[in-house]
């Protein structure tokens, strides 16, 4: 990765009427970075990847690629290309005619054409296969064809739109790995929309959680995971507790909203003892949800409160932990795994 900066966004806003899909953001993404957008449906990533493709123009702001102000210029002339969910495939040509289609509108010649295609196949792991039909593949080697072929003009930056959202769980984390270690080798400027936390997590250099056309964070998957800024992404990224009013007083000591992951608290007897860089409280097994790797308890906390804690099942089996059902906890945890929150109304 280097230090340049590849997709400049300078108080970008499109409003749809009276929506405003993208709210004045303001974005840098580096050359060579694996860049996530995540959020919910509708936060406006997809407006955001558009705008930078071409396909859509900003209400107000600007957006520079490599430096360029990009507002005049149409999608072609853009060094991006866009990889789609639906891999937009030409079904009457074969996978090398697919995959050579953007050197034949450019015109090179053939011999220049058949090399390139080979050495494309050849990335995305489907040597030999470029006689064959779209329909003679599987969805996943689809996928590595659309890849292909958006890859070939050497493009400065790669959109990708959800583009595992159509395979099943499996093959979209074995394309989870398989993109990272395309994107690694052809060392391009990938910037990849989901909705998906886990795929984010997985892929990412760094992510933007997007909310109500807005970004809430940016950061790298440990830093949004770990130190999420704001309720909103600390719910959306992965499971979180947050604390607030009463309750917080209480274990903290003052009002103020934090959030604690899960698997960061540990369950103990009632009368655990209790060291100087933890939070302790007192609470009652209300469920047990044994799911086999680890098992997830929701601890109530008397008035109202409770806390979701989640612990390996490293020495214990089912029956062990459904038998807490009921019982009295108290739950430790290390004061440097909470999170404070910034001001909001949450
Ligand atoms: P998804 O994951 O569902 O694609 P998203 O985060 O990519 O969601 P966008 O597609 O960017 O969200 O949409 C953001 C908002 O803008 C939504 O409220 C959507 O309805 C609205 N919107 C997007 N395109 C248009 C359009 N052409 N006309 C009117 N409203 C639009």
């Amino acid at each position: 990765m280097s230090e340049q900066t590849a997709v400049l966004f300078k108080s970008i806003s499109r409003h749809f009427g009276e929506v405003k899909a993208v709210d004045s953001i303001d974005l840098e993404i580096r050359d060579g970075e694996f860049f996530s957008m995540l959020g919910p449906s509708g936060s406006g990533k997809t407006t955001c990847l558009r705008m930078i493709a071409g396909f859509d123009r900003p209400t107000s702001g600007q957006i520079l690629l490599y430096g360029q102000d990009v507002s005049q210029l149409p999608p072609y002339e853009r060094p991006v290309n866009t990889v789609f969910q639906d891999y937009a495939l030409f079904p009457h040509m074969t996978v090398g005619e697919n995959i050579a289609y953007g050197l034949m509108i450019k015109k090179v010649p053939v011999v220049e054409r058949k090399k390139r295609v080979e050495a494309m196949l050849d990335l995305v792991r489907l040597s030999g296969y470029g006689e064959r039909k779209p329909a003679q593949l599987s969805g996943g080697q689809r996928q590595r064809v659309a890849l292909a072929r958006a890859l070939i003009n050497h493009p400065k930056v790669l959109l990708l739109d959800e583009p595992l959202g159509a395979l099943d769980l499996k093959l979209r984390q074995q394309m989870q790995i398989e993109l990272k270690s395309i994107q690694q080798r052809v060392g391009i400027t990938f910037i990849f929309v989901t909705h998906d936390q886990e795929e984010a997590l997985t892929m990412s250099d760094r992510i933007a959680v997007f909310n109500l056309g807005k970004i809430e964070q940016v950061g790298s998957p440990a830093d949004i995971y770990e130190h999420p800024v704001t309720s909103f992404v600390a719910g959306f990224v992965g499971v979180s507790n947050l604390v607030k009013g009463d309750m917080a007083r209480r274990i903290i000591g003052s009002e103020q909203i934090f959030s604690i992951r899960p698997e960061k608290i540990h369950l103990d007897k009632p009368d655990a003892a209790q060291s100087d860089d933890e939070y302790a409280v007192d609470g009652k097994v209300r469920d047990v949800v044994y799911l086999g790797l680890y098992t997830r308890y929701l601890v109530e906390l008397g008035d109202g409160g409770d806390l979701v804690v989640v612990e390996q099942n490293l020495r214990t089996t089912s029956m062990d932990v459904t038998r807490l059902r009921g019982q009295s906890v108290r739950l430790l945890w290390k004061k440097e795994h909470i999170q404070m929150m910034g001001v909001e109304n949450a």
